[in-house]
């Protein structure tokens, strides 16, 4: 088995203390240093890789609702999250800062994040991409984002994922627009946003949630329809389990990222092999 689907299965069902103690472990193992931040009701992981000024915030939740597994929603996210650390380790002297988050809490009302930004805010932040339901899918949405949203991480990520021939979408007033980008919104950086994997059939309910939104429709009828999306079948349910996350998900997440954080202008310099803009 792939080392990432066996985290995240070893992740599956797992009190979240414990679910903690895994991430540190694997951590560990790759000789990575972190920090934990310990607030009133929970406890945030911390990674900084690079020496550079600002950095491109990258996040994840490991809480877990207790219904569910917790295997799309979010361990996928962490196994996201190690593959670009990975790929970190890969490069020496690579010119990129970046801060890895491991949330507590998100479930919960978003309180790891929020207990992260109170506390150390953002200045030291470019942008923040916030990974949720990460394993399940072909192409990316990016929420909650309009049309006219603009933000140089946001373009860069859209731009660098095109040149990779992924498809990204925006989606913007979706029933279920709170995750942990908001709390950094919330402490004034705008350019904070999520991404989620999904597929041609996620985005035919989509299509007929516009529509039902457009037409008035209830908040029961609504998230009656965004149900019947393949994404949200298993979603906070029992068969929220590893065995239905698609590595090559994994993998198109994490490259997405990777390439945006590698194409970032104040980093990019540090890559003369890549073409830029003349
Ligand atoms: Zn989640």
């Amino acid at each position: 088995m792939n080392k990432h689907i066996d985290l995240i299965r070893q992740l599956d069902n797992k009190p979240n203390h414990t679910r903690l103690e895994i991430i540190v472990n694997y951590l560990k193992e790759m000789g990575i240093d972190y920090r934990r931040q310990e607030y009133a009701t929970g406890v945030n992981l911390v990674v900084d890789l690079g020496d550079t000024g600002k950095r491109v915030g990258i996040s994840s939740h490991f809480d877990r609702v207790p219904a569910a597994p917790g295997a799309n929603d979010n361990s996928s996210a962490i196994a996201v999250c190690m593959n670009i650390m990975e790929k970190f380790q890969e490069r020496k002297n690579n010119g990129i800062g970046l801060r890895i988050f491991f949330f507590d809490e998100e479930e919960t009302g978003l309180k790891g994040s929020a207990a992260y930004t109170n506390r150390y805010g953002v200045e030291d932040l470019l942008g923040l991409i916030n990974l949720e339901l990460v394993g399940i899918g072909d192409q990316l949405a990016i929420w909650p984002v309009n049309q006219n949203a603009s933000g140089a991480l946001l373009e860069t990520f859209e731009r660098s994922s095109k040149a990779q021939h992924l498809t990204t979408r925006r989606f913007d007033k979706i029933v279920t627009n709170t995750a942990d980008h908001l709390s950094f919104r919330r402490a004034g950086l705008a350019d904070a946003f999520t991404i989620t994997c999904i597929s041609d059939k996620d985005i035919e309910a989509a299509g007929h949630y516009y529509s039902a939104l457009a037409q008035g429709a209830h908040t029961e009828a609504l998230l009656r329809i965004l149900s019947q999306a393949p994404i949200f079948i298993n979603y906070h349910q029992p068969g929220d389990t590893y065995d239905k996350i698609e590595e090559k998900a994994i993998l198109m997440t994490s490259s997405a990222v990777w390439d945006t954080i590698i194409s970032i202008p104040s980093f990019s310099s540090s890559f003369p092999s890549r073409c830029k803009n003349p």
